[in-house]
């Protein structure tokens, strides 16, 4: 088990970040989680921040700094869909989800670093997609942004591999969350039928794979794709 740590977990008011920050406090590190609205799983510091605004981020990382001591692991979960097929798909529709899955994944890990470089190590977990690299109808937008974290990354990898600090993806494919809890049912069972393991995973099979990679264990992967997806996306 590695020694505690500050974690910081994007989005960790619900879903899959809530369970991530859940699973980081289990094994006791010391955890801060950030969202629009500002809640969090008990024992972890909830903090306000909106990561399409590098302000909001960078005062909740201040914050943070301040009460639990620079950010070692950041886990940049936070994202939304707006799905539509690319014929209909308005600018803001695409522009919307970029800004917050890829800009605002880019302002998070950007601040995160100032404090890594100086300590000379550091964990940098993205949420992604089975969708970013396997691609999904209606999900152009999505897709996009969540393909963009891959390169982000690898070029994270090869910037900042030499501090001692590693930058990996993992690519969740359906999950029980609100956001999969929206799908039309009719969508939810075509999804299952592609899906080799034939069930959605619940949110702690993704918790357990990034916190096992932003510890010790794991020291000399980087770069790294890992998919959560029940063998949708067969490595994807
Ligand atoms: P939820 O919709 O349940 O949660 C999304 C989280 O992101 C919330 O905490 C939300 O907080 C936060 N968020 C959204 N926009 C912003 C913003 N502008 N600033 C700050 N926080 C924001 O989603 P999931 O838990 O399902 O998804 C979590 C991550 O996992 C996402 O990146 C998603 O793309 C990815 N994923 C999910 C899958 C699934 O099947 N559920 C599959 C593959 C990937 P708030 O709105 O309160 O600000």
């Amino acid at each position: 088990m590695s020694e505690p740590r500050t974690v910081l977990v994007t989005g960790g008011n619900r879903g899959i970040g809530r369970t991530i920050a859940e699973e980081f406090l289990a094994q006791g590190d010391t955890v801060a989680v950030t969202s629009r609205n500002g809640d969090a799983p008990e024992g972890a510091l909830a903090v306000s921040a909106d990561v399409t605004d590098a302000e909001s981020l960078d005062r909740a990382f201040s914050e943070i700094e301040e009460k639990l001591g620079p950010v070692e692991v950041v886990v940049a979960n936070a994202g939304i869909n707006r799905d539509n097929l690319l014929m209909r798909m308005k600018d803001d529709e695409f522009e919307d989800v970029v800004d917050t899955n890829l800009t605002g994944t880019f302002r998070t890990v950007k601040r995160a670093i100032t404090s890594m470089i100086r300590a000379k190590k550091g964990r940098i977990v993205l949420i992604s997609s089975v969708s970013g690299l396997y691609g999904v109808p209606g999900q152009s937008n999505y897709s996009a942004s969540k393909a963009g974290l891959v390169g982000l990354a690898r070029s994270i990898t090869r910037e900042l591999g030499s501090r001692g600090i590693t930058a990996n993806v993992v690519a969740p494919g359906f999950i029980r969350t609100d956001m999969t809890d929206e799908l039309p049912e009719k969508q939810q069972k075509e999804y299952l039928a592609t899906i080799p393991a034939k069930r959605f995973a619940e949110p702690d099979e993704v918790a357990k794979v990034v916190r096992w990679v932003s510890s010790d264990e794991a020291s000399y992967i980087s770069g790294a794709v890992i998919p959560v997806d029940g063998g949708l996306g067969m490595g994807h």
